[in-house]
């Protein structure tokens, strides 16, 4: 007869960064984890795991070795099999650009119990932290996300020139130069808006406006850096929403609690 075992995954979105911007079922999963594997973005909650809870980070900084994918998806299947209760803590929600899935089918996979918790993803989170809502009435009524280091597809050039439509550029900062001067060739309008926001819902947010023809040479001179959140499109007009309130670079959550 085979032992019991408890053995199990949870993929955990943990938002864009504050303890407090994560889910009580989030939570609630990490007060009882034996395994917390975490990334370089999304909470610290280390302060909050008591001594005994074996903390894995795999974060990945640009420019330094990341853990490889099927490192980490072995890793989960090695403490589940050991009968730990796994939470795998990312960034956002799992499934958007966090390659969650494919963590989802390793653990299928390998007959390990996985489940999924969503988190308050940077996609959303971030604009909204600058006061800028990714749909308003009349002014854009779609969304789209993409990866900033893909080539430029089809449909992320006709949202970039489409406008009603909002598009919101994840993982873009390395990538800008070339997204921009693919896009303007390609005939997206030179004066689109586009603000970029840096580490949105920390206390050092910085939110920076700017048009589509001058973004290159505007996030060069003031040295823009990962992690970044780039919206083009109307909603990212300076002073759409409320002008005074929002002129300061602080959270919006900060400004109106
Ligand atoms: N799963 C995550 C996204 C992972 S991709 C989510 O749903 O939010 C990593 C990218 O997310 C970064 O390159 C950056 O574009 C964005 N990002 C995540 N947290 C951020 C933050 N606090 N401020 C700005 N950008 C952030």
């Amino acid at each position: 007869m085979s032992a019991v075992v408890a053995g199990r995954v949870d993929l955990v979105g943990g938002g864009p960064g504050p303890v407090d911007l994560m889910t009580l079922r989030a939570w609630r999963l990490l007060m009882r984890a034996d395994v917390v594997v975490m990334d370089r973005l999304g909470p610290d909650i280390r302060p909050h795991l008591s001594p005994d809870v074996e903390v894995i980070d795999v974060g990945k900084l640009p420019g330094h070795h990341p853990v490889p994918q099927d490192e980490i998806n072995a890793l989960l299947v090695d403490r589940a099999r050991r009968g730990k209760r796994v939470v795998r803590l990312k960034g956002g929600d799992p499934f958007v650009f966090g390659r969650g899935g494919e963590e989802v089918v390793a653990c299928a996979a390998a007959g390990i119990p996985v489940d999924v918790v969503p988190g308050v993803t940077s996609a959303v989170a971030v604009p909204e932290a600058a006061g800028i809502p990714v749909t308003h009435r009349r002014v854009a009524s779609a969304v789209h996300i993409v990866n900033g280091q893909s080539e430029l597809t089809a449909a992320t050039l006709a949202a970039l020139g489409d406008p009603d439509v909002t598009t919101v550029v994840l993982m873009g900062v390395g990538a800008l130069p070339r997204l921009v001067s693919d896009a303007l060739h390609a005939g997206v309008p030179a004066d689109r808006p586009v603000a970029i926001v840096e580490r949105g819902h920390h206390p050092d947010q910085r939110t920076t406006r700017t048009t589509l023809a001058a973004v290159v040479l505007e996030a060069g001179r003031i040295g823009v850096r990962n992690p970044a959140v780039i919206v083009v499109g109307d909603v990212a007009r300076a002073g759409m929403l409320l002008p005074d309130l929002l002129a300061s670079d602080a959270p919006i959550g900060g400004v109106l609690r």
